[in-house]
């Protein structure tokens, strides 16, 4: 029973942020450990609704209000179960996750706002130990794993503790996938991929770093999954991109990463530079923090689609659809300029980037159409190019759009090879990376002829919560 004057009683309240002086010091989370009364409270503020719509935002069917109210009674070690029932990994959603269940929250209808159902989450995930849960029974069947990204984690974790060999292939030199290279510490502080990795190696996982694998010739299992992620970046042809200084984003993520995990000195750096950052997304938020630690003198975020509104649209993203809002990550209240409508028409430069000629736009069918007579150049001495993912690695045939095609229990069209995550979806999210990691791993265990069934929350047909066409 939760209590029905919870949401009456206390507003959303997160915990404060460090402060921004103290914050682009260092590469340290932004955010705090919650108080466990402020935990509590938030908790208490979810309404154990008849028809939970909060799980319906989420792709993994996270059991919301049990946890919420296991929470609010203090009881956080069964709490901590419920959470590991449908997620093997609530400490990197609870960070991450933009948590469509929040903008499927009841309490988000009028003038209230949803639970704070992330922060609930992540407070559950980082106050216990992970213990590992090995199997008893072995199956003598083994599945090899590509990437070791969420997609390929979750799913490792659910194949060897269901008895199955697991070994994880990946070919950089640490396993983690984006979390581990491309998600800036300030988001995700490593120690967490650590902690979670050393409880799939008791579980039997079998980690193999600096593995590229060019073709499928080269694994001996019964099963392979691909979870390769999309990680073949985006780049534009327009004049001027062959300067010196012009990157893509991930290039400079991966060596600002690298850099606080090793001391490596990263060639790629913002200090002292007039930064520009071609695109509004997550990714160019992520340069656009790491920019102002490293120093950078300005830092521009540019997007070419307009402003968005500030609060949801009701004709266009009813409740409780994933809204098209401005979304205000922590980083950009670190400074910054953000400009909408523009695109870049020429980079300046003799040969190195000097300068950026843009002009606004109008988008029109995804083609961004300049505004005769708005032609104007800022300054830029680095450029990092954020405008997405063009695919994954070719180890069976791809679909157009770069990614791999599969069949509803996500086989590929050769047979024992799977796909989930990225790879299958395109660059998406980690909550759908480990739920399509978790339902590739139900079919490869139906595969195998393993005993029982595993959980598969979501099929490779499975859509964001969207509102019907008109
Ligand atoms: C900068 C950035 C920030 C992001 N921030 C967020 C966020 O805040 N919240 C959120 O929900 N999502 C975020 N995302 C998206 C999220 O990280 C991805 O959706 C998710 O990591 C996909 O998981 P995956 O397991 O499919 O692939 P990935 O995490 O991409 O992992 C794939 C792994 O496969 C390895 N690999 C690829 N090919 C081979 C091969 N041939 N042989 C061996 N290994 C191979 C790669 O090296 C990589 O380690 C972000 C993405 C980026 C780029
Ligand atoms: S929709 Fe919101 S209030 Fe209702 S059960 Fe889910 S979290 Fe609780």
């Amino acid at each position: 029973m939760p209590d029905p004057n919870g949401f009456l009683r206390f507003d959303r309240r997160l915990p404060a942020r460090r402060p921004v002086p103290v914050r682009i010091r260092d590469w340290k989370e932004v955010y705090p450990p919650a108080p466990e009364s402020l935990v509590a409270e938030q908790a208490s503020r979810c309404m154990d609704c008849g028809i939970p719509f909060c799980h319906d935002g989420c792709p993994l069917g996270n059991r919301i209000p049990d946890w919420n109210d296991l929470v609010r009674t203090g009881n956080w070690d069964f709490a901590l179960e419920s959470l590991h029932a449908t997620n093997n990994f609530p400490e990197f959603t609870g960070r991450l996750c933009p948590a469509p269940c929040e903008a499927a929250c009841v309490l988000g209808i009028g003038q209230t706002q949803p639970v704070a159902i992330k922060q609930v989450e992540v407070s559950i995930a980082d106050r216990f130990d992970f213990t590992p849960q090995p199997s008893a029974a072995r199956s003598g069947r083994s599945v090899g794993i590509v990437g070791s990204g969420p997609a390929g984690l979750a799913a490792a974790q659910q194949l060897a503790r269901a008895g199955h060999d697991v070994t994880v292939y990946e070919r950089d030199d640490r396993i983690g996938g984006l979390l581990r290279y491309g998600i800036p510490d300030f988001k995700l502080e490593k120690h967490h991929i650590d902690r979670r990795l050393s409880q799939l190696q008791a579980e039997g996982v079998v980690f193999r770093t600096g593995v590229n694998v060019t073709s499928l010739a080269q694994l001996s299992h019964d099963a392979v999954l691909l979870a390769t992620g999309a990680l073949i970046g985006r780049d534009v042809d327009t004049p001027g991109r062959r300067l010196d200084g012009i990157h893509l984003a991930m290039d400079h993520l991966t060596q600002s990463n690298r850099h606080v995990a090793f001391g490596e000195t990263p060639s790629i750096t913002a200090a002292g530079k007039h930064v520009v950052i071609i695109g509004g997304g997550d990714t160019g938020a992520d340069c656009l923090g790491v920019a102002h630690r490293q120093g950078a003198a300005s830092v521009t975020q540019l997007d070419r689609y307009p402003l968005p509104p500030t609060t949801r649209d009701e004709g266009r993203d009813p409740w409780p659809t994933w809204p098209w809002i401005l979304r205000n990550y922590p980083a950009h209240e670190e400074g910054g300029e953000r400009v909408f409508a523009v695109a870049v028409q020429e980079f300046i430069g003799d040969s190195r980037v000097t300068g950026i000629r843009l002009s606004d736009v109008v988008v029109e069918n995804r083609v961004a159409k300049p505004v005769p007579g708005t032609e104007r150049v800022i300054p830029a001495d680095l450029v990092l190019l954020a405008i997405g993912f063009a695919g994954t690695d070719p180890l069976v045939p791809l679909t157009q759009r770069g990614t791999v095609p599969c069949g509803p229990d996500w086989q590929t069209s050769t047979p024992g090879v799977f796909v989930a995550g990225d790879a299958h979806r395109g660059a998406s999210l980690i909550v759908w990376a480990i739920a399509e990691g978790r339902a590739a791993a139900a079919s490869i265990h139906a595969y195998l002829g393993g005993a029982g069934s595993l959980p598969a929350p979501v099929s490779p047909a499975s859509r964001p919560l969207a509102a019907a066409p008109q």
